[in-house]
């Protein structure tokens, strides 16, 4: 049996054009998820791409060859970017432009008039790399994510490893080679992606959805301006905490920031200056602490960090590192960096609530201030 490419072609055009417009008004619409944006924005380039390929054996396909790689090749980019934002990553812009310009490119000067594979190794090599990346972020989900992460990896993976394959037997076998023509044509390299756009669309509402919950949990659970837990968030992680320390028979450290003089600073350099300084003080923390400690913005200029397993000293050399930072980060709109005054207070078996530990770490605080600030109290 010869499979028709011409005829698959069609069908996968049709294929991807019913799943593009499902995923936008289902899904895209319903959730503004990025995976499902993304994968619309894949889809429409690969129909487009494949109608662009259809023109082969026609005087347009000294165009339309470079064309269909670049197309194919951006398709590839968006599945990559799609997969990334489920982590949530930013795009990586680079290789996403930087790739399909070189497919196109290397087609453009391997006289694509008359080659239907001109620039093939570099379409080849760039559809396993971008498609093996994606898959890749897929298989790096948290496990918290949903399961039909697991079978949208293992498509992703094997198609990345089918245009691998296809990449080899090009360069040893040639285009137009018994085993490649067989196994790795454009024919079987059709329905395989069809494979593709099949579990796809399984996993689409779910990943879709998931994406959605977790990005509003977030907003529900960040401060605006920093980035770090609001306060509502970190009490309640906080108090989890402490009460999975309690019944563990451990403890740790708890400090409260409280930048200095901070209204000075706004008044002498305005109010936007002072949000870049909380911030600048926040990026610090992050920078200081474990990924095991809870860093939160308590209110106004003051912050709150829980340093589970961390004793007193530790937490004293956790305050010092965070004002080191501080200091040493510059920025125009002030002058100089604002000090900061820190209260240290600590849990344990025997410690009632948070409650308890918030208001001594608060009177360590309070003392800190009245010793001059920018200094570090044990409560
Ligand atoms: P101290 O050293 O005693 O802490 O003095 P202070 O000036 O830092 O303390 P005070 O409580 O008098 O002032 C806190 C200031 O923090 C006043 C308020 O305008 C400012 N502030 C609170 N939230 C924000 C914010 O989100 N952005 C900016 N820019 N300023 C804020
Ligand atoms: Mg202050
Ligand atoms: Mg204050």
């Amino acid at each position: 049996m010869i499979l028709d490419t011409v005829t698959l072609r069609i069908a996968f055009a049709a294929m991807a054009l019913i799943l593009a417009v499902l995923f936008y008004f289902s899904t895209y619409r319903s959730t503004r998820s990025p995976y499902s944006a993304w994968w619309c924005a894949a889809l429409l380039l690969f129909l487009l791409g494949a109608a662009a390929f259809l023109m082969n054996g026609t005087p347009q396909q000294v165009w339309a060859n470079p064309l269909g790689n670049v197309l194919l090749i951006s398709g590839a980019a968006c599945v990559w970017a799609g997969a990334r934002s489920l982590r949530p990553l930013k795009p990586s812009p680079w290789l996403s432009v930087a790739l399909p310009v070189l497919a196109g490119v290397a087609a453009a000067v391997d006289n694509p008039g008359s080659n239907a594979w001109a620039g093939g190794e570099v379409f080849l090599g760039s559809m396993a790399v971008l498609i093996g990346l994606a898959s890749h972020e897929l298989w790096r989900l948290e496990p918290g994510y949903s399961r039909v992460r697991i079978p949208m990896a293992i498509a992703a993976g094997g198609v990345a490893a089918f245009y691998f394959c296809r990449l080899i037997v090009f360069l040893i076998n040639g285009q137009d080679g018994a085993v490649f023509v067989t196994f790795f044509g454009s024919a079987v390299t059709t329905m395989v992606t069809m494979v593709l756009l099949v579990v796809v669309s399984f996993s689409m509402a779910g990943l879709s959805t998931e994406q959605q919950t977790r990005a509003l949990r977030t907003v529900a659970t960040q401060d605006g301006l920093t980035g770090l837990l609001n306060r509502g968030a970190f009490l309640e992680a906080a108090a989890e905490e402490l009460e999975r320390s309690k019944a563990a028979n451990g403890g740790g450290s708890l400090i409260l920031a409280d930048l200095d003089h901070f209204k000075a600073v706004n008044d002498t350099f305005g109010h936007a200056a002072g949000d870049l300084a909380l911030q600048a003080f926040a990026e610090a923390c992050s920078a200081s602490v474990r990924s095991t400690d809870l860093a939160g913005r308590y209110g106004g200029e003051e912050f709150i960090l829980l340093l589970p397993g961390a004793g007193p000293k530790s937490a004293e050399i956790i305050a010092g590192e965070i004002s080191r930072r501080m200091a040493g980060q510059h920025i125009p709109e002030l002058l100089r960096m604002p000090t900061v005054s820190y209260g240290i207070s600590i849990y344990n078996a025997e410690t009632a609530d948070l409650d308890e530990v918030i208001a001594a770490a608060d009177v360590a605080l309070y003392e800190a201030k009245s010793q001059g600030r920018n200094r570090t109290v044990r409560g």
